[in-house]
């Protein structure tokens, strides 16, 4: 009993939760914590990490904002929406953990691997650049045809108009020549 606190329903944060309520219209606080969602996901099964979407619920119903957008465990989500599926409380965490990462990203505290991965998309229209020596290997190795480059000027466009470019902090080749 040394470590545990007790926590009164009167001293909770509830803004996180709020937020969650005002912007996403359901009641976050219909979950009644029934490990469902844990026990039916792949990543918290195979994932190797302690990864819990009933524990990401918890934290938020319990104001630990800090906690939980610092939570570098709310980036492991594949979105594969079986834990939605099956929440009795139709509580639809994948909904909350993308929310979670927004608000994340808007304050700064996205993991630079997927802002790096996001500029990328951004510079060069996939995950990671495919250049002379990428299809080179392509061609001799597997016999597979050259890639086709992207479109990534369309696609820093569709960026813009959703304001993904300012979420992930990337920086435009004009704001880095400063023309
Ligand atoms: S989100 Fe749904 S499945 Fe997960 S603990 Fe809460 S009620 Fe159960
Ligand atoms: S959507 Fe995310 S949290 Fe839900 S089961 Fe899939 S990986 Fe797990």
């Amino acid at each position: 009993m040394e470590n545990e606190k007790v926590v009164k329903i009167s001293d909770l944060d509830l803004s996180l939760a709020e937020e969650f309520i005002e912007d996403m219209s359901f009641d976050l606080f219909a979950c009644y914590q029934c490990g469902t969602c844990t026990g039916s996901c792949p990543v918290a099964r195979f994932g190797g990490e302690e990864f819990s979407p009933r524990n990401i619920i918890r934290l938020i119903m319990l104001g630990d904002r800090e906690a939980v957008l610092r939570n570098p465990l709310i980036w492991l989500c594949t979105g594969c929406y079986v834990c939605e599926e099956r929440c009795p409380q139709d509580v639809k965490p994948p909904k909350i953990i993308v929310h979670l990462r927004n608000i994340a990203a808007k304050e700064n505290i996205i993991p630079s691997v997927w802002s790096d991965i996001a500029a990328n998309i951004l510079t060069f229209g996939l995950m990671n650049e495919i250049g002379e020596f990428e299809n080179k290997v392509r061609k001799t190795r597997f016999k597979l045809p050259e890639l086709p480059t992207p479109d990534a000027d369309t696609m820093r466009k569709l960026a813009e108009k959703i304001k993904f470019d300012r979420l992930v902090h990337y920086k435009h080749p004009e704001e880095e020549t400063g023309e």
